[in-house]
């Protein structure tokens, strides 16, 4: 029997890209998802007299809505005419950028938030047509009607992720009604981007079924309600070892403020004020605990004097693949001694073994 295969991708589009998908039918006898290809013309990735991009699978996994044999298919985009990766491919260079500092055993966890928006555009929790709802408060983690709303979406989105087999760790009803959050991690770079462009993928999907629009805008709604963010959660082996090195992570943050802020998704200034639990955007601080920080050190890690912290500065909208790629950069191009000792520790067997 034949089986389908999604092939997705990140488009072109401006000032934040969509998935977009389709699907390849694959004979019994076909083991792996070959090269495919689509109108870039028509996604903001090419022009009319040159409009081929090619995708190329990078990431496959068990497609949970379709059951059975079928799968979805994470694919880079690639120029037609050189094989080269096209211009919005950002993976490509997160794949360079891992390697180089893959000594440093950086992993990540990324907390995705987001916002359920009904066709008409307004927030899911907020009345129909006009007015808001009672102010922040009941919402968070909240359980009972009225409080929280899409519940049904969420359930089916876990489960989804968890028969995809994808590193879904947890769920929490945000700040804002309507507004939720799923964490995918911890791992590296590669796997976590590819893990969480999935999961938005199937989110947009499931939602699709129920009329509803997820939204990863920054800020949704104007005026006393939180925006939505990407946490991101980050450590390297030095980290788990000693303070120290998460306190020069936090330093070398400090030092390439613009750098970062300007690549963490669209509208970042109406989201990053001060207010709702965030740090100004153009202030760098971190401390324990501390929610209005640009970097937070959870009280377990100030406590064991080990282990991660947290870059709340990426926006819901963020692209993960350059999130992670610049934290790894900045990071481990400033990190000494443990992490490359242990790199030529486990390099010199095998030098030895080769001679
Ligand atoms: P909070 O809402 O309190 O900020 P969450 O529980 O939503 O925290 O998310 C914590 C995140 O931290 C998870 O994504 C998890 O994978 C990540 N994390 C935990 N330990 C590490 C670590 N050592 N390195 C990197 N990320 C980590
Ligand atoms: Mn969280
Ligand atoms: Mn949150
Ligand atoms: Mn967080």
């Amino acid at each position: 029997m034949p089986y389908q295969a999604e092939y997705i991708w990140i488009d072109g589009h401006q000032p934040t890209p969509m998935l977009r998908s389709k699907t390849k039918i694959l004979k019994d006898s076909v083991k792996t998802p070959p090269i495919w290809g689509f109108d870039g013309s028509s996604t903001e990735q090419a022009t009319g007299d040159k409009s081929d991009c090619m995708l190329k699978p990078v990431f496959t996994c068990k497609d949970p809505i379709r059951g059975g044999k079928n799968i979805l298919v994470l694919c880079e985009v690639m120029l037609a005419q050189t094989g080269a990766p096209h211009p919005t491919n950002t993976r490509a260079a997160l794949v360079e950028t891992a390697k180089k500092f893959a000594a440093h055993e950086m992993i990540f966890g990324i907390e995705q938030e987001y916002t359920f928006m009904r066709l008409n555009g307004r927030p899911l929790g907020f009345p129909e047509e006009s007015g808001e709802p009672e102010p922040q408060g009941p919402y968070y983690c909240g359980v009972g009607a009225g409080r929280v709303m899409g519940r049904e979406i969420i359930e089916e989105h876990t489960w989804a992720c968890i028969e995809a087999g994808l590193m879904i760790e947890g769920t929490n009803a945000e700040v804002m009604p309507g507004q939720w959050e799923y964490q995918i991690g911890a791992a590296d770079a590669i796997t976590v981007s590819d893990h969480l462009t999935v999961a938005r993928w199937l989110m947009d999907r499931i939602a699709e079924d129920y009329d509803v629009v997820v939204s990863l805008a920054a800020k949704p709604q104007k005026g006393d309600w939180n925006g939505a963010g990407a946490h991101t959660n980050f450590s390297t082996k030095a980290m788990r070892q000693s303070y120290v090195a998460i306190e020069a992570a936090c330093d070398a943050l400090s030092k390439k403020v613009n750098e970062h802020v300007t690549n963490y998704g669209h509208d970042i200034q109406s989201r990053l004020t001060g207010k709702h639990e965030t740090a100004p955007w153009n202030k760098f601080s971190f401390g324990v605990s501390h929610r209005g920080a640009s970097v937070r050190i959870p009280w377990s890690v100030a406590r064991d004097k080990k282990g991660y912290a947290e870059d709340r500065r990426p926006n819901a909208n963020c692209d993960p693949y350059t999130v992670t790629r610049l934290l790894l950069d900045t990071i481990c191009s400033n990190e000494k001694a443990p992490a490359k000792a242990a790199a030529k520790a486990k390099k010199s067997p095998s030098k030895k073994k080769k001679k």
